[in-house]
C-alpha cells in the first residue's frame, strides 16, 4: 500500500496542525481528511487543493471532478459510483455514493495468487501456562461452564463466593469466569445449525486459558446433556442441581465450592514457562470502525499478523460481512484451491443465512462507521481486510471449530463483536487484538484484549481504555511496519502477562454471546 500525503514534508514539525489528507493508491479519486475535527471550506492543501465544503475527520474529499454515475476510488478499489457530478474539494459522505453489489461467489479466482513465505522469525518467545493436550494459555483461570440458562443466576451467586472466599487462597490464579449462556433448553436442539451453538459450547470449555479443568453447573432435566460439555479424557466436574442428594440451595452452593476449590488447587500449582510464539493462538477484530481503520490499525495489525506468521503462530481474522465484500482480494491469496473453496463456502452459507432473515446491505455500517466517515459495507471491508496482511490463507474454520494448524486462517463469525469474541474463544484463541474508530470499552474475562486506536484523539481522550495508538501512523509520526513491530513486541508482552491491558485492570469483560442459527422452541 502505497501512501501519498497531501502535506509538504517539511511540514513534519507541527504535522497535526497542516491540512493534510491521505490517498492510498495512485488510480484513487477521494482522499480522507486527517486533521482532528476536520476541516473548514475554503482550506488549501500543499498540492492546491481546495476544499468547497466542510469536511470531518476521515470523511472523503473529491480530488478531482467526478462525473454522474463515474466510478469513486479508495484503496485502488471501486466503492461505489457518484450519485449526481461531484466537483473537485467537495466532501463526498454518503448520500453522494451509490453501492457497488458484493463480488459473485462463483467468479472468484481460487490460489491465483499465493503469497510466498516470509523469512521465518524463531527466536520470539513468551512466558505462558502449558497444558496436558499441548496447547498453551496466556492466562490460567478457572472456568465454570453451564448446560442451560435456568442455572445463570445461582453460578453467579457462587462465583460471587469463590471471589471471596476461595481466591485469594490461590494466588497463582488469574480468576474464575462463567460460560453462561441462553441456550440449553427451549431449544430446537437437533435442528439444522444446532451444531454451531452446540459445539462452540463444547470449544469454549477447551480453550488453553482454562487450563483443562472445566467444570459444569447444570440443572437436570435441560436438554443439552451436561456431559457433552466435559472435554474427552477429562473428569466429570458435573454439578446438577436437581440431583436428589442436594438438600437445597445452600448444598447446592456448597456443592460447586467444593469442586471449584479442587480445581483452583491444581490451577494455582502452575506456573508460566518459556514458550515459543508459535504456541500462540491470536484472534483479531474490529469494533466501530472508523475510515482510519484501514489506514492506521488494521494495516498495523496486518503488519503484526505477518510477523506472527513468520514466527509460527495461529492468527484468525474472521467477520464474514465485513470480508464479503472484499473477498475477490481474499480467495486469490488461499494456499489451496480447497481452502478458496472453504472461503467460498462461508461467504455463501452467511449470504443465504442473511437472506433467510430479510437483512438488508445496509445491515452492517453502524451510525457510527458513518459519522467516522465510512460511507457503505464495500469502504468498510476493504479496511476491515487489511489486518490479514499479506500471508497465504492456510486455513478456513466454520463458527466455532476449533483452531488445528499454524498460520493464517480465515474463522468465519458475524461481525458482531460479542459473538466474534465467544467464537474466537471457541477456536481456542488465547489473546485478541480488537481496533477501534469510534472507541469501545469492549473486554474479554477469558482472554486478554490489546485494543488499537485508529486516531491518536481518541488514544489521548480514551487513555485509560486504549491500549495502543495506531493513530500516530495517519499524522506521520510511525511507519506501519514500527507500529507493526511494536504491536507484535506488546502481543508478547501481554501473552507473557508482563503487561495488563485496560480492560483486565479494569475488570470489565462483554458477555459470552452464542451464535445461535437454529430454531428456538
Ligand atoms: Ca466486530
Amino acid at each position: 500500500m502505497s501512501t501519498e500525503l497531501g502535506a509538504a514534508p517539511d511540514a513534519k514539525a507541527d504535522n497535526r496542525y497542516q491540512p493534510r489528507y491521505i490517498r492510498l493508491h495512485p488510480a484513487d479519486n477521494v482522499a480522507i481528511v486527517v486533521n482532528d475535527f476536520g476541516l473548514p471550506a475554503g482550506t488549501v492543501f500543499s498540492d492546491g487543493l481546495k476544499l468547497i465544503d466542510f469536511v470531518p475527520q476521515g470523511h472523503k474529499v473529491a480530488l478531482v471532478a467526478l462525473e454522474d454515475g463515474e466510478i469513486i476510488r479508495r484503496y485502488g478499489e471501486v466503492i461505489g459510483y457518484a450519485i449526481g457530478p461531484i466537483h473537485a474539494g467537495a466532501w463526498v459522505d454518503e448520500s453522494r455514493i451509490r453501492m457497488p453489489t458484493p463480488p459473485v461467489l462463483a467468479a472468484l479466482e481460487l490460489a491465483t495468487a499465493v503469497p510466498a513465505p516470509q523469512p521465518a522469525l524463531d527466536t520470539f518467545t513468551f512466558e505462558g501456562y502449558r497444558n496436558r493436550d499441548g496447547s498453551v494459555g496466556t492466562k490460567n483461570i478457572l472456568a465454570i461452564s453451564t448446560s442451560v440458562q435456568c442455572v445463570a443466576g445461582t453460578l453467579d451467586f457462587a462465583i460471587k463466593r469463590i471471589r471471596a472466599e476461595l481466591l485469594p487462597k490461590y494466588p497463582n490464579v488469574d480468576g474464575v469466569v462463567a460460560i453462561t449462556h441462553a441456550y440449553g433448553c427451549g431449544v430446537a436442539i437437533a435442528a439444522p445449525y444446532s451444531n454451531i451453538p452446540i459445539r462452540t459450547l463444547q470449544n469454549l470449555a477447551k480453550n488453553p486459558n482454562f487450563g483443562g479443568e472445566v467444570m459444569v453447573v447444570g440443572l437436570g432435566c435441560e436438554k443439552l446433556l451436561p456431559d457433552r460439555l466435559i472435554p474427552e479424557g477429562s473428569a466429570p466436574n458435573i454439578v446438577r442441581m436437581q440431583d436428589e442428594t442436594l438438600q437445597g440451595f445452600g448444598a447446592i452452593i456448597d456443592e460447586i465450592m467444593r469442586m471449584a476449590d479442587a480445581r483452583l488447587q491444581i490451577l494455582n500449582a502452575r506456573s508460566r514457562e518459556t514458550c515459543p510464539a508459535s504456541d500462540l493462538v491470536i484472534g483479531m477484530q474490529c469494533g466501530g470502525s472508523d475510515a482510519f481503520s484501514g489506514v492506521t490499525a488494521n494495516p498495523a495489525l496486518g503488519f503484526a499478523a505477518d510477523l506472527l506468521v513468520r514466527a509460527g503462530a495461529a492468527v484468525m481474522f474472521s467477520e464474514v460481512t465485513e470480508v464479503r465484500d472484499a473477498v475477490h482480494l481474499l480467495t486469490p491469496r488461499a494456499a489451496t484451491r480447497q481452502v478458496g473453496e472453504a472461503l467460498v463456502r462461508e461467504m455463501a452459507w452467511y449470504d443465504e443465512y442473511l437472506a433467510r432473515g430479510g437483512a438488508d446491505r445496509s445491515a452492517n455500517t453502524s451510525p457510527g462507521n458513518k459519522k467516522g466517515g465510512l460511507a457503505n459495507i464495500v469502504e468498510k471491508s476493504l479496511g476491515s481486510i487489511a489486518k490479514s496482511g499479506t500471508s497465504a490463507i492456510v486455513g478456513v474454520l466454520s463458527p466455532g471449530e476449533r483452531v488445528q494448524q499454524r498460520g493464517l486462517i480465515f474463522a468465519a463469525t458475524p461481525a458482531s463483536d460479542f459473538i466474534c469474541g465467544t467464537l474466537q474463544l471457541a477456536s481456542g484463541m488465547t489473546l485478541q487484538i480488537f481496533t477501534t474508530g469510534r472507541g469501545t470499552p469492549y473486554g474479554l474475562a477469558a482472554a486478554p484484549v490489546i485494543k488499537v486506536s485508529t486516531r491518536t484523539e481518541l488514544a489521548e481522550r480514551w487513555h485509560d481504555l486504549i491500549d495502543f495508538d495506531a493513530g500516530r501512523i495517519a499524522t506521520g509520526e510511525a511507519t506501519i511496519e514500527e507500529t507493526g513491530w511494536d504491536l507484535f513486541k506488546t502481543i508478547l508482552d501481554v501473552a507473557s502477562g508482563r503487561k495488563k491491558p485496560w480492560s483486565d485492570q479494569w475488570g470489565i469483560s462483554n458477555d459470552l454471546t452464542l451464535f445461535n442459527p437454529a430454531p428456538i422452541t
